[in-house]
């Protein structure tokens, strides 16, 4: 992913701020009722689902051995061994598995989707949940950080530059991770909506910056989920889609996404409203901004509103609270924490669970 210019986040800055005043005005009325005046009945309290709890352990293991395949580009032995991993795990717990493939270049990519049907229907809904992280890794360390390969791309005889491949534990594995845990949980006990995985390929193999800024074998799983997704009835017309990426880094937060916010207002509200109820509102903050160019782009031009949970990229203002380890050899599962998985594991899970549109 790539992140957007200093500028636009300064005025979007400024527009949250805007709608921050706004909110708090709404607030101090409603506390202003008079002493005299009889209290409101109470609201029956949101009915608590019962459900599996999501296991950050587990998923913490899952980030390790996905790791543990090597790096997980294109083409390269990793990416292979952990397409295998995704189906075989997967194909344990979904309703069904749906492999979809594409070709960069020479190369094949592969979006592995689980879906999970409504609880107690032996159907795929119409309109489902969806779940969306990638689980290729970049070929180069070429993040801000790094002291190695930078400076921009060469395309050799057999691709882009690989000669520092990232492991990808944060940028690949961590929303694998939480995903593949999600499935667990959903293979014990369905939601009430029908929900789908997809795990794209793809995402960040080639050059942000190539085509004239549109972008050169990036986001290529979600593109071709974005084109062909009316094709699976499976899938069916997705209500909303959460994008998870870069989600279990040591000191986790994420910011709301401008893009995100645009395009899907009201599952922002609502995630990050679920976040703040169960106490993790110093992760999730609604207060600060970010704009990111990722695979949840596509699929919103695509009619998919999704939203983007991502720490952000170590530029302004993020560079200290950013992820330092961004697109570098240090990307590993040591600069991970399974208590950064459980919050957005536990989050989505609450999420998925409360979920009573009409399926
Ligand atoms: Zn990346």
């Amino acid at each position: 992913m790539r992140n957007r210019t200093l500028a636009t986040l300064l005025c979007m800055g400024l527009l949250c701020l805007a709608v921050g005043c706004k909110q708090s005005v709404g607030e101090n009325v409603a506390n202003a009722t008079p002493v005299s005046q009889p209290a409101p009945a109470p609201q029956p309290a949101p009915e608590k689902i019962k459900r599996p709890a999501f296991d950050g352990d587990l998923a913490f293991k899952s980030l390790e051995k996905q790791c543990a395949f090597g790096v997980r580009y294109l083409g390269s032995p990793g990416h292979k061994k952990c397409l295998e991993y995704l189906e075989t795990e997967l194909k344990k717990y979904a309703d069904k598995v749906i492999l979809q493939e594409g070709k960069y270049k020479d190369l094949p990519y592969t979006n592995v989707i689980a879906v999970f049907y409504p609880e107690g229907k032996q159907a795929p809904a119409k309109m489902p949940v969806l779940i969306v992280s990638h689980w290729d890794t970049r070929p180069v360390a070429d993040g801000p950080g790094s002291s190695v390969a930078q400076g921009g791309f060469r395309f050799g005889e057999k691709g882009w530059n690989r000669l520092a491949p990232i492991p990808g534990a944060n940028d690949a594995a961590s929303g694998t991770a939480i995903m593949l845990e999600l499935a667990r949980i959903l293979k014990e006990q369905r939601a009430k909506t029908g929900v789908v995985l997809a795990f794209v390929d793809g995402e960040d193999y080639g050059d942000f910056r190539g085509n004239n800024g549109a972008g050169d074998g990036v986001l290529l799983g979600s593109i071709l989920l974005a084109q062909k997704y009316k094709d699976y009835p499976e899938i069916g017309q997705p209500l909303y889609g959460v994008l998870l990426d870069m989600v279990g880094g040591k000191n986790l937060v994420i910011p709301k996404e401008e893009n995100s916010q645009q395009y899907a207002p009201a599952t922002n509200e609502k995630v990050f409203g679920i976040a703040q109820s169960l106490g993790y509102g110093e992760v999730f903050r609604f207060d600060e901004t970010q704009s990111v160019e990722d695979d949840h782009i596509p699929l919103n031009r695509a009619g998919i509103p999704t939203i983007d949970l991502i720490h952000p990229l170590p530029y302004e203002p993020y560079v200290q609270r950013g992820y330092r380890y961004w697109h570098t050899l240090n990307d590993s599962p040591a600069n991970c924490s399974a208590k950064s998985l459980k919050i957005v594991g536990e989050t989505m899970a609450e999420l998925l669970y409360h979920e009573t549109a009409e399926q």
